[in-house]
This record gives C-alpha cells, structure tokens and sequence, in this order.
C-alpha cells in the first residue's frame, strides 16, 4: 500500500470568537489517502492554518523537508519509521511545537489506516491485554458575565454532567491569570469558593478535578489556595502554574495536598521526560494529536509508568480526538480517566457535528469503538459546513 495524497481541511466554528479561551473552536482534520481506497483521519489541537503550513510547505534542504512530501508514495502503515523519518526531516524546523502537533494528526490518520487494513481496531495493535471500556471525565466549562453567574452555572453542568451518567468531572476556574479573559478578576477565595459550591452539590461520592488554566504566578501563590483543599478531595489541579515554571511544579509535587496535572500543550517524550523528572508532575496530560500521534504518546505513556506516574490525556476537540485517546487509555492500565467533552455540555458545533456518532456513556464508561482502525465515521456535509479557504 502507497499513500497517494494528504489533504488538510481548515475547520472553524461560525460563531467563533478570538477572545475565549477555547480550542474547540477550530480543527486540522488531515485526510491521507491510499492507492487500496483507505483513507486515514486524523487531527489535532493547533492553529489549523499553521498546521497546514506545516504539512504542506515544500521543503528546501536535507534537515528542512515538507511533511507531506516526505510520504507520498510511502506505506503508510509503517508508522515508526515514519514518524522518525519525519521528525528527522523536518527536524531544523520542527523537533516541538507546531510541526510536532501537524506530525501528530498524520499519525493518528496512519494508525487509522493501519487498524483498517488489517481489519481491527486500533487498540489491538497498540498493546496487550486492552480494555475494552474506559472512564471518561466530563470537560466543563460555562459562560458566565459575572462571578455569580459563572458560579452558578458551573454547578449546573456538574450536576447535568453526573445526570448524563459521568462519574467524574473537571471544573475550569479561570477567575484571574494571563488567559482570563472573562472580564472577571477574582480573588483566589472565590476559586475555592466555586470548587465547594460544585462538591457540596455532587456530594462525595463522585471524581472533581480543578483546572486553573494557569493562573497562580508562582508555587507560593498557588500552594495558599490548594492548602485549603484538603477536604475537597480533589483529584488533581490542572496547570496550576506558568508552563516552564517546573521548579514551581516540583514544589507543589512535594507540598500540595492535591496532585498536580499537567502536560496538555507538549511536544514529544522530551517535553514529557521534563516535566516528569524535573517538575514531578503525578498526572501527565498529553494531547495525542499534540504531543505527536499515537505512536509518541504511547512512549509518554511508557515514560510515566516507568516512574509510576499516572496519565489522563488532554481533548478538548472532537470525536476524531476522543476516539484516538480512548484508544490509548485501553492500551495503558495507568490511565484512569480520559478527557472528554460532552456534546450536550459544550458549545462547540465542531464536537457536536463533526463525527458521526458519539461514545454513550453507560455506568461512567464508555466503550472503546471496536470498528476497525480509530473507529469513526465524519459527518462530510457538516465538514464541508466548517470548512474555511
Ligand atoms: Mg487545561
């Protein structure tokens, strides 16, 4: 099998807006085409217009190649070999940041293919002994003009989210820090406040996690709100602080009496190998299409049970995201939880239109999809409908 073409489609919500904090708003959806008719989808969380720069910029020397030129005519589901070819290609341009998060949507389309070509779905060629049903946490994050509005609706979704049949749920708290941008500027009083708000309306027999999308400036700062969470039983907080600050996160590692989580916007296992060793984070997010693809978050994954760290992957798009984290997390024991948004708790047409058919939550499961390859089916007349020059 060749592959014969990779077509990058530019996504946007119609009713977007620059001044939110939310990627569910845009999409890379990248098709790579063979000449056995199998078509691989992949995706990723990135600016889609550089993504597609990315991929389809012609290259110019041996340590500066194009993406898409380094695979045309390669077989597709050689997807080791490929990612290296493409890291060490692209490498004096690439090796982090966007062409990694590109390098990752094609890589999730070769898995796609190579489960459709051997007739199974992903997971079985990914690792021993999967699961065939994992936990997903639902992703919440309401609009709100005011602190109280914000507040109370954030304990709306909770219990809508808890109603839907999740078990578990992250808060985003976001009430000061570089990417507030809410209007709202709060003391920290008020981010336990919601936090006590939303367990004492779920009541203790149900998952909270935090994210604060980086809003504490330092771990000092940080550590005087988490230390008035002991009894919230929170199972961990996300991005407490600036994203290099990994002294910070070591510090809060140490002295929080809630886990620290992070890793949603890294690239590549040396990005992970950082932030494990380094900044000793107890939970690690990759986003499979950021970090990589499939193939580099499944070493992240080997990385953190080498050092008994637990992961819970980053997804904040759509269903082409969930399903290629939902086949992780069956392969990797160690991975509690995977993020999800659920459509009816979202604003994001992208996530609610965009894929066929959406995973059903049974007793706080889902099932892994077991078609062959990721298992999903786009919705090409909402695809068209996103679709941007
Ligand atoms: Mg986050």
């Amino acid at each position: 099998m060749k592959i014969t073409d990779i077509e990058c489609r530019v996504l946007l919500v119609p009713d977007l807006r620059q001044d939110i904090t939310s990627s569910a708003q845009d999409d890379i959806v990248v098709l790579v085409h063979t000449d056995e008719g199998i078509t691989g989808i992949g995706e990723s969380d990135v600016n889609p217009w550089m993504a597609r720069a990315c991929i389809e910029a012609p290259g110019t020397h041996t340590m500066g190649l194009g993406l898409k030129e380094m695979l045309i005519g390669e077989n597709p589901v050689d997807t080791e070999r490929l990612w290296e070819k493409l890291y060490v290609g692209s490498c004096m341009n690439g090796r982090r940041g966007a062409v990694i998060h590109a390098m990752g949507a094609i890589d999730m389309a070769l898995w796609d293919i190579r489960g459709k070509a051997a007739g199974v779905p992903c997971y079985q060629l990914m690792g021993e002994s999967p699961r065939t049903a994992i936990q997903p946490y639902a992703s919440l994050q309401p609009n709100g003009e005011s602190y109280e509005e914000y507040k109370a609706s954030l304990v709306e979704w909770v219990l809508r989210a808890k109603e839907l049949g999740f078990h578990a749920a992250k808060l985003e708290v976001t009430l000061s820090g570089p990417y507030n941008h809410s209007g709202l500027d709060e003391p920290d009083e008020k981010v336990t406040e919601t936090v006590a708000a939303c367990r004492a309306a779920v009541g203790g027999d149900f998952t909270l996690m935090v994210d604060v999308q980086y809003a504490w400036p330092d771990a000092d700062t940080a550590l005087r709100t988490l230390r008035d969470w002991e009894e919230l039983d929170i199972y961990f907080i996300e991005t407490p602080l600036p994203v290099d600050d990994l002294e910070g996160m070591a510090r809060l590692a140490a002295e929080s009496p809630v886990d620290t989580a992070a890793g949603e916007w890294l690239s590549t296992r040396h990005e992970f190998a950082d932030l494990l060793d380094r900044g000793g984070v107890h939970v690690a997010q990759p986003d499979v299409g950021r970090v990589g693809g499939i193939t580099e978050a499944l070493r992240v994954c080997d990385m953190a049970a080498e050092r008994g760290r637990r992961i819970v992957p980053h997804c904040w798009k759509t269903g082409i995201g969930i399903a290629a984290s939902a086949h992780l997390a069956a392969v990797t024991p160690h991975c509690p939880f995977i993020e999800f948004l659920p459509a009816e708790l979202t604003d994001s047409q992208l996530r609610q239109h965009l894929v066929q058919e959406d995973l059903q939550i049974v007793d706080g499961e889902v099932r892994v999809p077991d078609q062959p390859g990721l298992g999903i089916e786009l919705d090409m007349d909402a695809l068209r409908r996103f679709e941007q020059d």
